[in-house]
């Protein structure tokens, strides 16, 4: 360009650019309180210094650039690999309750941008502001919940066969974790990794989503502070956005001893693969296609509002997300009219993510609007009804009405398939057994939710015969998870579990120890070897 444009010209054409960027605008000036510039570098190993191609993140409420990122390439990676390798050397000595005070202090910090941070996740994520603020809180949340832990990373001491033997297990870190993260998460997925990573002593290298890198690189200045200020090497937490080819690099580099991957099944099944080939640790979280199952004898005024809240909120961009609705015959007829009404009540609430007033936001992007429609045209050539919705909304942005889609077989591909809009596919059942079958017939096995006011029910869904999901609810919607219970799911959702019980423990190898104290050998089985 430069070649046809004076020094003038090109002057005048950059700060049109500059002026269109989000950033620039007096509406966000929370993105600048965050630290967050025109030029972002998207690179952070101890310092800020980025090589790769300078991208643009888009607010998907109207598609307008929010600001540059300038994006690493698999050198940067290197380097953060190496930061991050020395970073775990000192800090993997550290005393695990003083690692616990740091990620006290991460937690506080993050609290004193609570507000900014949320606005920013809703901006360019596209959630409502609520869910944005809800999802720091998450990283807070398990901020504090990990700092309990630290002085609790506990191991067992077992009775020993042999006299004068000790036989006991210590848990020590893996070194360096490797967090990939969805666009849809931004913040809270990281905050999981980061905060149980930190406590069991690794460093971490984050490569987040391609489409929110704005909220990475906020997030990692926040803990960049708490760090320097503990005199603590920040490339204990490293970033380097950017796409694939750096998630490449990362999955099948053997210093990075454990993979925590969230995404799609599609490309966790790859990262499964690759990263099982060289031996690593993984965690995986991906895709699922939950149920909710309403019984014969379920509180139907319980059921409305929470198959809205988990079919409709994030715009149907939740993991957790009910995609398939399984009801009884009985009360069939009932539910679906009232949940039209109420899907009806909420259209006039769709609409810009930051406005108080909105409980629907945009889609992502426009990839995820032509998954909207490809699934709807699908499901109508299958023989589906489109009861409620099933229109993209002539606006700018990224907004689609919520659907919802009755007739089809329980087993139609559009139906066992994951898309990521709010998309309810309402399923006919006559008696328990069958709609459990249909709820674990898919390839994902996430979350579940079964209604009822039958004590029977609920032990027979939690059972061996129950649901075969990781997540197994009683009259709640199938998102909204706390983090003080492992969280993840089995079959194509990967198997991991991250957040709370016992999670901590993927983060860290286990060592069997056994210790003589006594001036003897004698063998173990009684052996005698002379
Ligand atoms: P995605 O699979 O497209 O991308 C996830 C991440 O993988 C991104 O950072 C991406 O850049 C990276 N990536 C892409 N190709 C790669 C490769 N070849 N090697 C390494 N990394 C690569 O997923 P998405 O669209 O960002 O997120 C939506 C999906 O994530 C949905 O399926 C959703 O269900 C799932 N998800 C699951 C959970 C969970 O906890 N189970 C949570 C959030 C999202």
């Amino acid at each position: 360009m430069n070649r046809f444009l004076n020094k003038g010209m090109v002057a005048t054409l950059q700060r049109r650019m500059a002026s269109q960027l989000l950033i620039n605008d007096s509406k966000y000036a929370f993105l600048k309180e965050l630290g967050i510039k025109e030029n972002n570098a998207g690179v952070f190993h101890g310092k800020w210094a980025a090589n790769g191609q300078t991208v643009q993140s888009f607010a998907p409420a109207n598609n307008s650039p929010i600001a540059n990122v300038q994006n690493g390439n698999v050198k940067d990676y290197e380097i953060a690999i190496t930061e991050a390798r020395k970073a775990y050397n000192d800090w993997c000595e550290v005393p695990a309750p003083r690692r616990g005070e740091i990620v006290r202090q991460i937690g506080d910090k993050l609290r004193t941008q609570l507000q900014n941070l949320g606005k920013l996740v809703s901006l360019e994520m596209g959630k409502i502001s609520a869910e944005g603020v809800g999802e720091v809180q998450e990283y807070v949340d398990i901020c504090d919940y990990a700092t309990g832990l630290s002085r609790s990373l506990e191991g067992k001491i077992f009775p020993s066969e042999r006299p004068g033997h000790a036989l006991l297990e210590q848990w020590n870190p893996l070194g360096v974790v490797g967090v990939i993260s969805a666009f849809n998460f931004p913040c809270a997925v990281y905050g999981w990794n980061n905060a149980l990573a930190l406590v069991t002593g690794n460093s971490v290298v984050w490569k987040p989503a391609p489409s929110t890198p704005l909220t990475a690189i906020a997030v990692t200045k926040l803990v960049e502070e708490v760090l320097v200020a503990n005199n603590v090497n920040p490339a204990l937490c490293s970033l380097v956005c950017g796409e694939g080819d750096v998630g490449q690099a990362l999955v099948k580099d053997k210093r990075v001893n454990l993979v925590s991957f969230t995404g799609s099944s599609e490309i966790g099944k790859i990262v499964g693969q690759q990263v099982q080939a060289r031996f690593g640790k993984l965690l995986l979280e991906l895709g699922g296609n939950n149920a909710i199952i309403v019984n014969e004898d379920a509180d139907l005024n319980m059921v409305v509002p929470a198959t809205v809240f988990a079919a409709v909120g994030t715009a149907g961009q939740r993991c957790t997300t009910t995609r398939r609705l399984i009801i009884h015959d009985k009360v069939y007829d009932q539910v679906v009219e009232r949940l039209k009404k109420a899907y009806a009540q909420f259209e006039s609430r769709i609409g810009c993510p930051l406005d108080s007033n909105t409980i629907i936001g945009p889609l992502h992007n426009q990839q995820a609007v032509g998954k909207y429609k490809a699934s709807i045209a699908e499901a109508i050539a299958s023989g589906g009804k489109i009861e409620y919705g099933g229109k993209v909304l002539e606006r700018e942005g990224n907004y689609v009405l919520p659907t919802i889609v009755t007739g089809l077989k329980h087993d139609d591909p559009v139906v066992l398939r994951e898309t990521f809009a709010p998309i309810l596919y309402v399923l006919k059942f006559s008696n328990l057994e069958e709609a459990i079958a249909i709820n674990n017939e898919v390839d994902q096995g996430l979350s579940s939710s079964l209604f009822t006011t039958n004590i029977q029910n609920v032990f027979k869904w939690m059972g061996p015969k129950g649901s075969d999901c990781g997540i197994v609810n009683v009259n709640i919607p199938t998102s909204g998870a706390e983090i003080g219970g492992a969280f993840g799911g089995e079959k194509e959702t990967g198997g991991g579990r991250e957040s709370g019980s016992d999670s901590w423990r993927q983060y860290m190898r286990r060592s069997t120890c056994t210790i003589n104290y006594s001036k003897e050998l004698p063998l173990a089985q009684g052996i005698k070897f002379e």
